[in-house]
C-alpha cells in the first residue's frame, strides 16, 4: 500500500538504513509461518521439519486434557476477561488456579499475571525504587534487565554466577533496600543458579532474592514442581526473603506467568504492580487449562525422564564432534542445550545447513548472546524420540563436513 512520502530531512529516513546495516551484519530477525504436526515436527513456512526450538519441554500445548479444558473454560466464561483484575477481570477460575499455583510450588500465596515479561519488568520496580540497590546476574533475561531499569534503583551487574563477586558487592552497599535477582535456569546457556548460595548472602546482607524459574517450573524438581523445590527450599523450608517467579508458557504449555511467595510480599505485589493493576485480566479458559496443566505437570515423571534420557543422548553424541569443530558444548542438564560457535555467519551457516536437511534449530547471535559466542540453541521436549536425536547428530556431522575444520577422521 502507497504512502506519502517523509520529509528528507526526518529522522525516521535512518531506519531504512539502520535496517540495512542489521542485515549486513547478520543480525536482521525474522520470523517463520509455523504450525505444529505429529511430535516435535512442525511446519514452518509450509515445509515439514523437525524442530529443536520449543520451551513446550513437556508437550503439554497440545494436550487433550488441556485443549479440553480451555475449550470448557471458553465455554463459562467466554474467550476474554472483560476487564483488569481488579475491577472485573478475576474470574473464579484465576483465583482457584492462585490456590493451585501455590500449592504446586508450595510457597504461601501466588498471583497469576498474564505475561511473563510483563510480570519481570513491574514486580521489580513494585519492590525497589531510588536509594535501593539491585544485584543483577549478568546473563538475566531481558525482562529481568527491563525490570531493573524501570525501577530506578542503582544496578550492580556480577558476572555470570559469581557468588564471591555478588558476595563483594553486597557488602559494600550503601542501598537501603538490597534485591538479588537471577534466573534459576539461564535461558540462553541452560546452567542452573546456585540457590542455596544466593540464599545464604541475602540472608546475611538482608537483602531479597528474586528467582525467575521459566525454564525450570515442570521440569526440575520432584513432580516438576520447580528449582526451588528441587533444591528443597519449599514448604517448610521456605524463606520469606525469596520470591519465586515462573511463566506457564513453557513447560506448563499455556501461557501467562505467576509470582510466589511469602503472604505479604505476594499481597505487596497484588498492591503495588502496575503491569497487574492496569492490564486486562487473563482470560478465565487460560486459567482452566493451567488446573489442567498443574495436574499433569505433577503427573509426569514419565516425560521428565524420557526428556532427560533425551538430554544425555545428545550430549553424549555432541562431545566427539564439538571438540572437533573447536565448538564448546555448554555444561547443562536442563532442555536448554547450548552449542556455542562463535561467530554470527558460522553460526548461520550451520543453522541453514541443518534446516536443509528439515532440522529447525535457531542460531541465537548477538546482541542476544555476548560477542562472540554466537550458537546454536537446542532445545530438547518430551516430544523428542531418540531417533529424533540421532537424525539430529547425523545432520549436524554432515553440515559440519561443509565448513571448513572438520576432519572425517576426528
Ligand atoms: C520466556 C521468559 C520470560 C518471559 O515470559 P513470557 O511469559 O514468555 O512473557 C521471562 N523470563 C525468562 C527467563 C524467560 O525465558
Amino acid at each position: 500500500m502507497a504512502m506519502k512520502d517523509l520529509a528528507p530531512d526526518s529522522w525516521l529516513q535512518e531506519l531504512p538504513r539502520q535496517l540495512q546495516a542489521l542485515h549486513d551484519q547478520h543480525l536482521l530477525r525474522t520470523r517463520r509461518r509455523v504450525a505444529p504436526r505429529q511430535g516435535a515436527h512442525i511446519t514452518v513456512d509450509g515445509e515439514t521439519m523437525l524442530q529443536f526450538c520449543s520451551n513446550d519441554y513437556l508437550g503439554l500445548a497440545r494436550h487433550p486434557a488441556l485443549i479440553e479444558a480451555a475449550r470448557q473454560g471458553a465455554l463459562e466464561f467466554g474467550v476474554g476477561s472483560g476487564g483488569s483484575p481488579m475491577v472485573s477481570g478475576h474470574s473464579t477460575a484465576n483465583a482457584e488456579l492462585e490456590t493451585a499455583l501455590s500449592s504446586y510450588v508450595q510457597l504461601p500465596r501466588a498471583l497469576y499475571f498474564y505475561a511473563g515479561f510483563a510480570t519481570n519488568a513491574s514486580v521489580i520496580p513494585a519492590l525497589v525504587g531510588e536509594g535501593d540497590e539491585i544485584f543483577s546476574d549478568a546473563l538475566n533475561h531481558a525482562s529481568l534487565i527491563d525490570g531493573c531499569r524501570l525501577s530506578r534503583a542503582s544496578i550492580r551487574r556480577y558476572p555470570h554466577a559469581d557468588l564471591a563477586a555478588l558476595e563483594r558487592l553486597l557488602a559494600a552497599s550503601a542501598g537501603r533496600r538490597k534485591l538479588v535477582v537471577s534466573d534459576a535456569v539461564y535461558s540462553m546457556d541452560g546452567d542452573v543458579a546456585d540457590i542455596p548460595g544466593l540464599l545464604a548472602l541475602c540472608e546475611r546482607h538482608d537483602a531479597l532474592l528474586m528467582l525467575d524459574d521459566a525454564h525450570g517450573l515442570g521440569v526440575r524438581g520432584p513432580q516438576g514442581r520447580g528449582s526451588l523445590a528441587a533444591v528443597g527450599l519449599t514448604g517448610a523450608h521456605a524463606s520469606p526473603r525469596l520470591l519465586y517467579m515462573g511463566t506457564l508458557g513453557k513447560a506448563a504449555g499455556v501461557a501467562g506467568a505467576f509470582v510466589a511467595g511469602s503472604a505479604p510480599l505476594v499481597e505487596w505485589l497484588l498492591q503495588r504492580t502496575r503491569s497487574y493493576t492496569f492490564a486486562t485480566a487473563a482470560p478465565g479458559l487460560l486459567a482452566r487449562a493451567l488446573l489442567a496443566s498443574l495436574a499433569a505437570m505433577e503427573q509426569s515423571d514419565s516425560l521428565r525422564s524420557h526428556l532427560q534420557a533425551r538430554i544425555a543422548q545428545l550430549r553424549a553424541g555432541l562431545a566427539p564432534l564439538s571438540a572437533a569443530m573447536g565448538w564448546r558444548l555448554l555444561p547443562s542438564e536442563t532442555p536448554i542445550q547450548a552449542l556455542v560457535i562463535g561467530d554470527n555467519a558460522t553460526a548461520l551457516q550451520l543453522m541453514a545447513a541443518l534446516s536443509r536437511q528439515a532440522i529447525w534449530v535457531p542460531a541465537i547471535r548477538p546482541p542476544t548472546v555476548p560477542a562472540g559466542t554466537a550458537r546454536l540453541r537446542i532445545a530438547l521436549s518430551a516430544c523428542h524420540t531418540s531417533e529424533d536425536i540421532e537424525r539430529l547428530l547425523q545432520a549436524l556431522k554432515a553440515a559440519a563436513g561443509v565448513l571448513p575444520g572438520w576432519h572425517e577422521e576426528a
